[in-house]
């Protein structure tokens, strides 16, 4: 490539996060050209560490966050909607405990959460007692709350709003970071645009564009004072969060919201069929948002949340698994991290009447698609004739032709002999109907190549490479098919053999 602007997009994204994967859709839709780069793989950070709820957030009302409450509710139909195989309805059980918030402020509370924001599909709040012989909780806790959000996949939401902005026209590179931008004067035109400089493992290169995006979640603030080296609009204050993963707590598929008696709250979320994920915590943090892990104080607590509510007494040796991931919210000199603003910010700069930079603070998973209309209408000055809003009534990759994800499983079962319902469920969750696109010439398990473990065969692994941009195992195992929980150090390792070989093979497919 060379500096003739034969590659010059509309808008650079930069990072692949829920956040510039949904930008990039967006514009995508309206038009505009659209290149999307991320330093490693999408949603390899934030947005595969959150507690994967699409929720309004019960406790943000307390915080009077009523703009982002009322948003946040709404989207929830609008999402479950557009993606209603990543997505389902989760009711959540309160349990009440007098001497923390009295009954009559959650009731209060529950009231405007019913009725801040349109909901059309999820059922509303109700007040339940819990039998003594077969309630998870202890015997002091005997009645409380219920009330509705949903569940996501946060990582396949990140990945099919990737392909739905490829699928819209946009080029969309992983591993590939921005080193650095700066504007530049175009020969033809006396209006600036970005020189982007681009790493990958290949070498250096760079693309051209006239308005930058800055998406780059907790490196926000990094990426305009070190690669741009411009002054940030914004602090930002980077609260970390972290969960665990134990076997099933309790049976049943309704999550619990904790109370804690320092005012916060923690989520026990039925995850994978298997298991239990206990989250969030929060805490400032100070280092490499590349290096975040769970701290022995954060594992403590959420360990001492759960066993002071539910019967089955938790140690640390019952913990499967952890992860955590780091906030970047805007910063409003709030003392207490949980009380810091979960709103979004978008700052807008073009000094000069140059080429602007657009940089996003904060947001939520849930409030990703109303951030990028908000992102778009920022920009519509920048590209009068760009088109209107379209994401709110347009489907996920998957969703198309999708009447229930159990329908989609028996269809599996009867075109793939072999099949267990287990599987013919996970991938129908996972794909939607796009595992026809791998599926459809194959009669028999056995045509379905290596088993790689865990019914994780070459013919999954290999569209994941071809459509969906996993690299490495971490990439399939983490973030495409959650099934890291199961594989062991071995099977993983075959895994990444597995996959060095069709990198390879693609490579000499591509140079033949
Ligand atoms: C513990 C926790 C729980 C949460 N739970 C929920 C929840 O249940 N529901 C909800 O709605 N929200 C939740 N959130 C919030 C939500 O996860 C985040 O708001 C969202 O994921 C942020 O997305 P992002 O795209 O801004 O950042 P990220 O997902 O971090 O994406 C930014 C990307 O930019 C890339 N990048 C950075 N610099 C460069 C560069 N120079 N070149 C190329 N790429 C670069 C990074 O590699 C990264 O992948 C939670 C957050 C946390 C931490």
């Amino acid at each position: 490539m060379n500096d003739n602007y034969e590659y010059l997009y509309d808008i650079a994204v930069i990072g692949g996060g829920i956040n510039g994967a949904g930008i990039a859709a967006d514009a995508a839709g309206r038009g505009l050209s659209v290149f999307l780069c991320e330093k490693d793989d999408l949603a390899s950070h934030t947005s595969s560490a959150s507690s994967k709820l699409i929720h309004g957030g019960l406790r943000y009302l307390e915080h009077k966050e009523f703009r982002l409450v009322r948003e946040a509710l709404a989207e929830r139909e609008v999402l479950l909607k557009k993606a209603p195989h990543i997505i389902r309805p989760l009711r959540f059980i309160m349990p009440h405990q007098p001497h923390l918030r009295p009954a009559w402020l959650i009731r209060t509370g529950l009231f405007f959460y019913d009725h801040l924001g349109k909901r059309e599909t999820l059922a509303g709040s109700n007040s339940v007692q819990f039998p003594l012989a077969n309630s998870p909780l202890k015997a002091e806790m005997t009645r409380g709350f219920e009330y509705s959000d949903c569940a996501v996949d946060d990582a396949r939401l990140v990945v099919l709003n990737a392909m739905q902005a490829q699928e819209k026209g946009a080029k969309i590179v992983t591993q590939t970071r921005c080193v650095g931008a700066h504007r530049v004067f175009q020969d033809t035109e006396d209006q600036s645009c970005w020189r982007v400089e681009l790493e990958n493992e290949q070498g250096a290169y760079q693309i051209y564009a006239k308005v930058l995006v800055n998406a780059a979640g907790p490196w926000v603030a990094q990426f305009i004072q070190q690669d741009l080296q411009l002054k940030a609009p914004y602090g930002v204050r980077l609260i970390q969060g972290s969960h665990i993963i134990v076997p099933k707590l309790y049976d049943g598929d309704k999550a619990f919201i904790m109370q804690n008696d320092d005012q916060r709250i923690v989520f026990a979320i039925p995850y994978l069929d298997l298991y239990t994920l206990i989250g969030t915590t929060d805490q400032e943090f100070h280092g490499d948002p590349d290096q975040v892990d769970i701290t022995e104080l954060e594992m403590a607590y959420l360990l001492d949340v759960s066993n002071d509510h539910f019967k089955t007494q938790l140690t640390a040796q019952d913990v499967i698994s952890t992860y955590s991931g780091v906030r970047p919210l805007c910063d409003d000199e709030s003392d207490n991290p949980s009380a810091v603003t979960r709103d979004y910010t978008l700052a807008l700069t073009d000094e000069q009447e140059s080429a602007p930079l657009l940089s996003v603070f904060g947001g939520k998973l849930t409030t990703y698609r109303k951030l990028a209309e908000s992102a778009m209408a920022q920009l519509k000055a920048f590209f009068p004739a760009m088109q209107k809003p379209w994401t709110d009534k347009a489907l996920l990759p998957g969703a198309e032709n999708l009447t229930t994800v159990e329908e989609l499983a028996e269809q599996i079962q009867e075109k793939v002999s072999g099949i267990d319902q287990p599987l013919a469920l996970r991938w129908a969750h996972a794909y939607g109907t796009r595992v026809w696109l791998w599926l459809q010439q194959v009669s028999s398990i056995h045509e379905l190549g290596q088993h790689l473990g865990h019914d994780l065969y070459a013919q999954e692994v290999d569209y994941l490479v071809e459509r969906e941009w996993a690299v490495n195992a971490e990439d399939i195992l983490r973030r495409r098919t959650k099934l890291y929980l199961q594989f062991t150090e071995d099977e993983k390792a075959e895994l990444e053999n597995y996959l060095i070989a069709l990198h390879q093979r693609r490579a000499q497919g591509d140079a033949a």
